[in-house]
């Protein structure tokens, strides 16, 4: 069901039909989806703010996630993670899919799959829908009012939810939107020691206590079925880096990001973790897709830079 932005009244999605056909009207009080090309905008009053990240982060993701040892493994792994614990799943969407990369790399090995791309960003969001054409649709959209219910398979988040300060209503929205039986992919930064100035550049409302997202998605309804963290055998590398890169005095914990964004930075790394010449990132990338592979045959890691955490929807709610 799509559910009206304004009145809240509910409407079936016809099979094969888009989530929000462009220019959708709800019956019940006009409230019409605005449209930006082949993109359904579901929060235009919201697009053009830098809530919560920077837009012209972008590009300098389209320029780096190819073979990068940050977005390359993790991708896999997120592939990986989608067809393992959700073996039946026909839909997917990503919330905070910025230039699609993960979309594409899903498009690429799921041809079965149905798939959305949502973003409050419209930068990413129209990249993304020059880089999936018809393959996927796009929405922008703000992650605490996703309106829908029991209508996809399995919604997807990484390295999203810790920039939105309500993320417990995120986690209630997404479980309202996906159908019984499905479940969401969740990724986030972990560890509130290693919380540095570039989690505040970042934006990052927060990095996440071990077992803290677990605690949340469970309250939100969802049986855990998978929780590891990741970057873990780059982990002793990446918290010396925080440790000793921390000026004198500052403390760790969470804080409301203000102020100028640099490029440069991903979600898990400071830039100078991120921006690593190619020899070097030949090693790193070996490592973490060791990482990765240990971590498809059973592997659990109990501390690392990010954790990712699956959760199902009962089939009886
Ligand atoms: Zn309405």
């Amino acid at each position: 069901m799509r559910i009206c932005a304004r009145c809240g009244q509910e409407q079936a999605v016809a099979p094969g039909e888009p989530l929000w056909p462009l220019g959708w009207r709800c019956e019940g009080c006009g409230w019409q989806v605005g449209a930006a090309g082949a993109v359904a905008l579901l929060k235009p009053e919201l697009a053009d703010t830098a809530t919560g990240y920077s837009g012209h982060l972008f590009e300098f993701h389209a320029v780096h996630e190819a073979s990068h040892f940050w977005f390359s493994p993790r991708r896999d792994l997120i592939v990986w993670a989608l067809r393992h614990f959700f073996p039946n799943a026909r839909s997917f969407m990503e919330i905070g899919c910025g230039n699609g990369p993960v979309l594409a790399a899903i498009a690429q090995m799921r041809p079965d799959l149905a798939l959305f791309g949502a973003e409050l960003h419209p930068k990413g969001l129209e990249r993304a829908s020059q880089r999936l054409g018809t393959r996927a649709q796009f929405v922008q959209m703000d992650a605490r009012e996703i309106n829908l219910r029991d209508e996809i398979d399995v919604i997807g988040a990484f390295d999203v939810i810790e920039h939105i300060a309500e993320d417990e209503r995120v986690l209630e929205q997404m479980y309202k939107a996906v159908r019984p039986g499905g479940g969401i992919l969740v990724a986030v930064p972990q560890h509130p020691f290693l919380w540095s100035e570039s989690d505040e550049r970042l934006f990052h409302q927060r990095r996440y206590e071990r077992g803290e997202m677990e605690r949340k998605m469970r309250a939100a309804g969802f049986d855990v079925i998978w929780s590891t963290s990741y970057t873990s055998l780059l982990f002793p590398a990446m918290a010396a880096s925080r440790l000793l890169a921390r000026p004198a005095g500052a403390g760790s914990g969470a804080g409301v990001g203000t102020g100028a964004v640099g490029a440069g930075q991903e979600d898990g790394l400071s830039e100078r973790e991120f921006d690593v010449a190619p020899w070097l990132n030949r090693i790193l990338k070996g490592i973490q897709d060791l990482e990765v592979k240990l971590t498809k045959s059973g592997m659990r890691w109990p501390v690392g830079g990010s954790r990712f955490v699956a959760g199902v929807k009962p089939a009886s709610n």
